[in-house]
């Protein structure tokens, strides 16, 4: 079913996003319209392969049907509010939606890969202290359509293929589960990018039911849980959302994905000076991520002037991963980028960055 908030009405007309169909739907969509199925291999092909800008580029569509197309669907689901580029050349696009939200997407060029970091809501639910993003108010969730275009609007822009994926942008991936799987089907997909699963990494705030909704899909994605925290009480303290969902809930339920999947989890880990940083700290990281047969990124904070937090020190991040390398703990340092553009993680506010 199209999701409701990407059907909009014009003139009694209904509009809807084509993206938003997987290529079953949308074979379906057209047989109703008399149109046969191949056909819909064929739109596939030119929203994805081709990536084209308008429905009059699918030259080997019948005229008649390219109309149809036109009067009845949009291939636009979001546009351009701004561009950042940093002095690291990652860049931050803030896009627009059609109902004037705007939403975060960032692309991490390397010499080997292309990273695009993937928003999957407007706002968020959790208010995680560490998080700009947890300061906007929670708005809605994203469409496969909205989330999907971000993709391509980043492959575009990069002027070679997505390699890699990260739903580490705005918002809780997991609470977003039914559309954030479609448009990772569609990624998957032959007739789609083609990404593969292995390349796709799903960051949670440790919501429980998506992380066990997650495990039962058959899909090979790496999942990385955002802990940040080794006691409950800390834990409370930086993300409201261990009331609900505590430490020993959230190790088991990490167990299960590693047992169902056999992927390993990897806890991710922000350095908090003072906060989270002690060798205490480490020994107990050591202990929960060696019961889940995981492995731990650790990340440098990423400062925003609202936020009443401090990074590690550089050299005391690098004596916490010793900590935990002794504890035979696999551990890296995240290589954050984009800081001076807001477009690090936990720096996307839906708005522009300096
Ligand atoms: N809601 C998801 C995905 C978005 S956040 C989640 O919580 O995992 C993506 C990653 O950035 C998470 O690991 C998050 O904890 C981390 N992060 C949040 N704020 C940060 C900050 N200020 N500096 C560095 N990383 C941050």
């Amino acid at each position: 079913m199209v999701p409701k908030s990407t059907t909009l009405c014009y003139n009694s007309i209904m509009i809807s996003e084509i993206k938003d169909f997987n290529l079953e739907e949308l074979k379906k969509e057209l047989a109703r319209r008399g149109i046969p199925e191949f056909r819909a291999s064929q739109v596939f092909h030119w929203l994805y392969k081709q990536q084209v800008a308008s429905f009059w580029e699918m030259n080997n569509l019948p005229r008649d049907m390219i109309k149809l197309l036109e009067e009845n669907y949009s291939l636009s689901a979001v546009t351009t509010a701004q561009e950042f580029i940093s002095k690291d050349d990652s860049r931050k696009y803030l896009l627009k939606l059609k109902d004037g939200n705007q939403i975060e997407t960032v692309l991490i060029p390397n010499p080997d890969r292309q990273t695009v970091c993937l928003s999957t809501q407007v706002g968020c639910k959790f208010c995680c202290r560490m998080c700009a993003s947890g300061l906007k108010k929670f708005v809605r969730n994203l469409t496969a359509a909205e989330i999907l275009e971000q993709l391509l609007y980043a492959q575009k822009k990069a002027g070679s293929r997505i390699t890699n994926i990260v739903f580490m942008g705005m918002g809780e991936p997991l609470e977003n589960f039914d559309q954030v799987i479609k448009a990772i089907r569609v990624i998957n997909s032959s007739e789609g990018p083609e990404i593969a699963a292995r390349k796709i990494t799903i960051s949670t705030a440790g919501f429980i039911p998506g992380i066990k909704k997650i495990a039962e899909i058959e899909l090979q994605l790496n999942l990385s849980v955002s802990l940040h925290a080794t006691t409950d009480e800390l834990r409370n303290e930086l993300m409201p959302i261990n009331k609900t969902y505590p430490i020993r809930d959230l190790v088991a339920a990490c167990q299960n994905y590693f047992q169902k999947t056999k992927r390993i989890v990897t806890i991710e880990y922000v350095l908090l000076k003072g906060k989270n940083d002690a060798v205490d700290d480490a020994r107990r990281l050591a202990g929960i991520v060696k019961a889940l047969k995981g492995k731990v990124n650790l990340i440098p904070f990423n400062p925003y002037t609202e936020l009443k937090l401090e990074p590690t020190a550089r050299e005391d991040m690098e004596r916490f991963k010793y900590w935990l390398e002794r504890d035979q703990v696999p551990v890296t340092i995240r290589d954050s980028r984009g800081s001076d553009i807001m477009a690090a993680c936990g720096q996307l506010l839906g708005k522009a960055g300096q």
